[in-house]
């Protein structure tokens, strides 16, 4: 099928033109690194914490394949946190290494910037799938209940509001997610689908966050999504969950020297709005 071009292009050297060479070395100079901070989230489960600006991020699988529903915000700012659907148009519908994940208005900037992603090579599979969804949204119990009419409180969208509640956070500051090691696409109906993870065990999504961040996972309670949530052959996935771990490293001195955090998009104008 012929590529039609993507409608929204950067400007060579414009915040969408990463350099490429600054975020590569962030990615192999390994050596150095200082772990910050590092911990298990247990399956069905929910946990926020932060990422100060020019620290580095891995979301890692374990014992295997595990889908990860993540949210990010301004850690000074909930109102500012991550807007799915321009990052789709801005970047790709599933990201990878050099995407960056981009904030709603009226701010518009880079909340992080993927550094590392040992999925890279899964590429697009022969059904049109990719991985680390952009896509769809989390598994929440409202829909759950309209789908099965039964109520259950593990869904990513609950797990999400416990992560954050310690943070004065509440449901509606929980927002459309990227879902980490999960592989999706459109079929030939145009509707969403939903594969297995391709995740093997140790593999990892790496982030360089690009403000202070707060950051929340959620392990999905359909654990790899290799049994159907919902349908004719639906079932309890809880053999297929597993846990995922999360750490946060801050990187060598000098690798981040001339870097600063981006400004807000400069728009300054009124929306065309006149006081009286
Ligand atoms: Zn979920």
């Amino acid at each position: 099928m012929a590529s039609v071009p993507a409608a929204y292009r950067p400007n060579p050297g414009s915040v969408l033109d990463p350099d490429r060479a600054f975020y590569d070395r962030l990615a192999e100079q390994t050596e150095g690194r200082e772990l910050v901070e590092r911990f298990v989230l247990p399956i069905r489960s929910g946990r926020a914490w932060e990422v100060p600006a020019g620290h580095l991020c891995r979301v890692l699988t374990q014992e295997g394949p595990q889908v990860g529903d993540f949210n990010v915000w301004n850690r000074h700012n909930p109102r500012e946190r991550l807007w799915a659907a321009r990052t789709r148009q801005l970047q790709r519908a599933h990201v990878s290494r050099y995407d960056r994940l981009w904030s709603t208005l009226p701010y518009l900037r880079p909340l992080l910037t993927v550094t590392n992603d040992t999925l890279e090579s899964y590429g697009v599979d022969d059904d049109g799938g990719r991985v680390h969804d952009l896509l769809g949204s989390r598994c929440d119990p409202y829909v759950n209940r309209l789908l099965t009419g039964v109520d259950f409180d593990l869904h990513c969208h609950s797990n999400l509001v416990r992560a954050v509640a310690p943070y004065g956070l509440t449901e509606f500051d929980v927002h459309d997610v990227l879902n980490i090691f999960q592989c999706t696409g459109l079929n030939d109906e145009d509707r969403y689908f939903m594969k297995p993870s391709p995740a093997k065990p140790g593999d990892f999504f790496e982030f360089f966050a690009e403000q202070d961040l707060l950051c929340a996972l959620s392990t999905c309670p359909g654990g790899d999504l290799s049994v159907p949530l919902w349908g004719p052959d639906a079932r309890d996935p809880i053999d297929v969950c597993r846990p995922l771990a999360v750490e946060v490293h801050r990187p060598p001195a000098g690798l981040t020297g001339g870097w600063s955090p981006p400004p807000v998009a400069p728009y300054r104008g009124g929306h065309g709005l006149r006081l009286a």
